[in-house]
């Protein structure tokens, strides 16, 4: 069992509460997978000294010098991959396969802004004055505070963390109390890899005291926050007050339109994949395939076979779903469940816990497909966070948008069709922040920009690739005569 402590100042450091919380395994809730500290706001208040103290050295650190830091991070997740994998696995029910994945992003996202880290500082211009020298500097916006959700445990914050100290901020990072061990492993690398004292920080402890110190406390110059939308709103509100800067990523809705001519068995491969991996504990998750009534029957048939075929299981024998996170989590699929049912969706598979032996304790749950919904259902237009995908009719193309955007959120979107003039329409009017055809709505590549458009994010900054730099950095412009 893991004894996690928060890291202060270069030190792991107890919470001064001598309280902590549990992390336990999903698919076995008897087995405690270690502890994190219930921090409290003193606790986070002394990380946000630190981060401060140390933020004027950092910024004057050369780029080079703080890659180098990073680049060795990487090497050191590499090292210790097999670990970390394991850890995620039986802290947050991944299968195998998805934990393997998400650590190797986080190694990818190291190595990325290791060499990034070089590039930042700016660039010269030409100037109409003959004899001024003009250039626009890239400067570090300070202390920045990470707030995490438990769904990618090491990759996001490895997607905030990386990208803001190779610009030359100062961090303070809280993760998702109930995955809080994995994220030690990213700090317990920075250690390892020499990042000086005060440069990055971890505390760990409920949202509602570390989290919002962190939003308030006006040391914290930006925050960057991924979470649910509820709390995201907090964020956002708590942070404006201080005229902080802000990023907001939040939860999605995600569709997949199935045109006329679509091939059935490649949308129920792309549907299927994007619903149900992960567990559809994914921001990016299909949630809602909107399909033309030509081949409505078909793939309503062909989807259902494909959750059935489903081997549901523990992580670590890696079958092709794990469980969801927490009780909590179950429960709030369940409760959609009920919803749909109540609101008249026709349940064509799943809709409940699997039985029987291996499933008994754990926080299973059977893939589960609902047909017949209609757009305005509450099951069509809210998050669910579980792997439950909603089937909607359309009579054409243009319902078909319109139904893909008629929700709030606009985080992902895709299309299955060889019709490239559809696939044309489709990319210029869905309203989302990643828009794909054939291809599922999860996953994307980490040199480009990831965000939403609509309640799915703050909009104004978007993670990962070169954008991913700008909430990091000031711009100054800079006439020397
Ligand atoms: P959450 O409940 O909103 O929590 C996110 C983080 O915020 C946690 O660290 C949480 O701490 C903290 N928090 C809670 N209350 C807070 C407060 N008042 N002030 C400041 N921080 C507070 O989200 P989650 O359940 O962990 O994650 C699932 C959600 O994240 C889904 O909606 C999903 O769509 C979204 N998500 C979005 C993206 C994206 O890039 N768009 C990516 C992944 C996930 P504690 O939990 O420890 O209390």
């Amino acid at each position: 069992m893991a004894e996690t402590h928060n890291y202060v100042s270069g030190e792991w450091i107890e919470s001064e509460s001598g309280e902590t919380a549990q992390s336990r395994n999903p698919a076995d809730p008897s087995e405690v997978v270690g502890t994190v500290q219930s921090s409290t706001a003193a606790d986070t208040r002394r990380a946000i000294a630190a981060a401060d103290e140390a933020a004027e050295e950092w910024g004057a650190t050369p780029g080079p010098e703080r890659g180098a830091i990073l680049r060795e991070t990487g090497t050191i997740l590499a090292d210790r991959k097999a670990s970390i994998v394991e850890t995620l696995v039986r802290e947050e029910g991944k299968t195998r396969s998805e934990a393997g994945g998400e650590v190797q992003r986080a190694i990818d996202i190291f190595h990325y802004y290791a060499g990034k880290a070089s590039d930042i500082g700016g660039e010269g211009k030409e100037s109409s004055a003959r004899d001024a020298t003009l250039s626009v500097r890239q400067e570090p916006v300070g202390v920045v505070a990470a707030i995490t959700p438990w769904n990618y445990p090491i990759a996001i914050p490895a997607w905030k963390v990386a990208p803001a100290l190779a610009a030359g901020n100062t961090v303070v990072l809280k993760p998702a109390t109930v995955a809080g061990v994995t994220g030690a492993k990213l700090v317990e690398a920075l250690d390892d890899a020499g990042l000086p004292d005060g440069v990055l920080n971890f505390v760990t402890g409920s949202g509602s005291v570390v989290g919002s110190v962190l939003t308030t406390d006006e040391r914290v110059d930006a925050v960057s926050f991924t979470g649910s939308e509820s709390v995201g709103d907090t964020v956002y509100q708590a942070a404006a007050e201080d005229q902080k800067r802000v990023q907001l990523e939040m939860g999605g809705k995600n569709p997949t339109v199935v045109a006329a001519d679509a091939d059935i068995d490649e949308a129920v491969d792309i549907v299927g994949s994007g619903a149900f991996g992960v567990t559809g504990q994914a921001c990016t998750a299909c949630s809602r395939a909107v399909v033309h009534e030509s081949v409505y029957e078909d793939f309503v048939a062909g989807i259902a076979e494909y959750a059935d075929a489903l081997d549901i299981g523990a992580g670590m024998t890696d079958p092709d779903m794990g469980p969801q996170v927490t009780q909590s989590e179950l429960d709030g699929t369940l409760e959609y469940i009920d919803i749909a049912q109540s609101e008249g969706a026709r349940l064509v598979t799943g809709g409940g816990r699997p039985t029987g032996e291996p499933y008994e304790d754990g926080y299973f749950v059977e893939p589960t497909v609902f047909a017949d919904v209609d757009p305005d259902m509450r099951i069509a237009q809210e998050e669910v966070f579980g792997p439950v995908l909603s089937v909607i009719p359309v009579d054409g193309f243009e319902s078909a948008l319109d139904v893909a955007n008629g929700v709030e959120q606009g985080l992902s979107a895709s299309i299955v069709t060889d019709d490239l003039r559809k696939a044309h329409r489709f990319v210029d009017e869905a309203e989302a922040g990643v828009v794909k055809t054939n291809e599922k709505t999860t996953g994307l590549e980490l040199h480009v920009p990831f965000g939403g458009m609509k309640a799915s994010s703050s909009e104004t900054y978007r993670e990962q690739g070169d954008a991913g730099l700008d909430f990091y950095t000031l711009s100054k412009t800079v006439y020397l005569n």
